[in-house]
């Protein structure tokens, strides 16, 4: 059978690590690139006896992406070991959430920019939200490094607060999963929950994937891939997983609940064990912490829940005229929206001008040079200035384009300033007078038509006198000063 006789069915977990200053159970500094093994303590070693204080911004910033994502908060929560033996995790259990996670339900809408680029034309469920099980709240394990002969461990990252958001088995293709995930990551970024830097292991996703004929109700044996450090390893792991599934089922092969690698060099997915040899994790509930009364903490956080960059971009394309594409390019970062608006602010152009600056020329800078948006050197009031002489009728675009060139070199001058360096001066309006009369001497028969109703000429003579000044002169006053002598 063809691969469209099948139902594919997809649900996501996604590790996700919380910045915040400490280890969820202990004082030890979290983050990236310390010397191996110098943020640990006898708590995150697992050492006997040591014993784990909860860290209560995890909490709440677990809660506030809980409710950025919609979901209910129950009002007690509580920590559970999750048992297994293997050298990342010291105690030889995990401690997490079973049956009370922080947060319960809850959706991810999928939006259009965060496809695939080249599929955002043809996209199967518009407006589609994944629904989501529940988020709880966890530790990181250590990080291991397997080499020929040796295995080598560094335990700096044990112990950093870790949410895992699960989705439902909600997700129908390997271009959704690809969505969901940049839409997971961008809400988190914009909620300050984390910096969610997938190449720094900050994000991480495990897919499930399973896949039953038509007609068929029962869900078929699904396939784990664990570890999938990409959001294009996501996407690529699941077409490979989906066409060795279909092969198979073809063949009559019956597919056995599984979990399995995948080869991001080689471009296949590798069996690592069945359901046979899976854990059994015999949770229970941590006897060493209390339960949280989450619902307080859920009600507290509600004043910091901020605007979804959906809601933002909904807000440009309302109260600011914006397309859907410019406001979806505005809010993919956070710095280009917020630089999109403190530009907006002191910007006297309509919106949609500042909107064209910002995408088609700031960013244009930022891309060439390979910075983000956070690290532009041209402050957002500085282009609004820019933009406003051409709104005032200083300079022209191609002026004003000029004038930022020389803006990016030197950010701290003031574009105004670098208008008169330039020369982009419109004090000396005299010398410019005299060459508007020589253009009009010389072009009696255009002056003529000019006078007898086409005034698109009047662009010709503009051009003839830029061309005379050698750019300097500003060709909205030139028109100006033209239509008044003539007309
Ligand atoms: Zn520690
Ligand atoms: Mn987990």
């Amino acid at each position: 059978m063809p691969r469209e006789d099948y139902i594919v069915t997809i649900g996501l977990e996604v590790h996700c690590q919380i910045d915040t200053q400490s280890k969820m159970f202990c004082a030890c500094r979290t983050g990236f690139g310390a010397e191996p093994n110098t943020n640990v303590c006898p708590v995150c070693l697992g050492l006997p006896g040591a014993l784990p204080v909860l860290n209560k911004k995890a909490i709440e910033q677990t809660i506030l992406a809980g409710l950025l994502f919609n979901c209910e908060t129950p009002e007690l929560s509580k920590w559970d070991r999750k048992n297994y033996f293997y050298p990342d995790m010291p105690k030889n259990y995990q401690i997490s959430q079973f049956d009370l996670p922080l947060c319960d339900g809850g959706e991810v809408p999928l939006y259009p920019q965060n496809y695939p680029k080249e599929t955002q034309g043809e996209i199967l469920n518009p407006g589609k939200a994944v629904k989501l099980t529940r988020i709880h709240l966890e530790e990181d394990v250590a990080k291991s490094t397997h080499l020929a002969n040796s295995s080598i461990i560094d335990y700096n990252r044990a112990g950093t607060p870790l949410m895992e958001l699960v989705s439902d088995p909600d997700i129908d293709t390997p271009e959704e999963a690809f969505a969901y995930v940049k839409t997971v990551q961008q809400i988190l970024i914009y909620g300050g929950i984390s910096t969610a830097d997938m190449e720094k292991g900050q994000l991480r996703c495990d897919v499930n994937v399973s896949l039953r004929p038509h007609g068929q109700e029962e869900l078929g044996e699904k396939v784990e891939l664990k570890n999938l450090n990409s959001t294009s390893a996501v996407r690529h792991s699941l077409h490979y997983e989906i066409a060795r599934q279909t092969e198979e089922l073809d063949a009559d092969i019956a597919q056995i609940q599984s979990t399995r690698r995948w080869d991001d060099d080689m471009g296949v997915t590798q069996l690592m064990r069945t359901k046979e040899d899976a854990h059994d994790y015999r949770y229970f509930p941590d006897p060493d912490l209390l339960p949280v009364q989450s619902g307080i903490i859920r009600d507290r956080m509600r004043q910091f829940v901020t605007e979804r960059p959906h809601e933002i971009a909904a807000r440009f394309t309302g109260d600011m005229g914006l397309s859907d594409y410019d406001s979806a390019v505005l809010t993919a970062d956070k710095n280009l929206a917020e630089y999109f608006e403190a530009a907006t602010k002191s910007s006297k152009a309509p919106p949609k001008k500042t909107a064209n600056w910002v995408i088609n020329t700031l960013l244009a800078h930022l891309n060439e040079n390979n910075l983000s948006p956070a690290d532009c050197p041209v402050a957002p009031e500085k282009l609004a200035a820019t933009v406003n002489l051409v709104e005032a009728g200083l300079v022209s675009n191609n002026q004003a384009k000029e004038v930022f060139e020389a803006l990016w070199q030197t950010p701290e001058k003031d574009p105004a300033a670098i208008a008169k360096e330039l020369g982009y001066e419109p004090a000396d309006t005299g010398a410019i007078d005299v060459i508007i009369d020589e253009v009009i001497a010389a072009n009696p028969d255009k002056v003529a038509e000019i006078q007898g109703g086409n005034e698109k000429l009047l662009n010709f003579l503009t051009g003839q006198v830029m061309k005379a000044s050698q750019g300097k002169a500003n060709p909205k006053l030139v028109t100006e000063s033209l239509r008044g002598k003539l007309l």
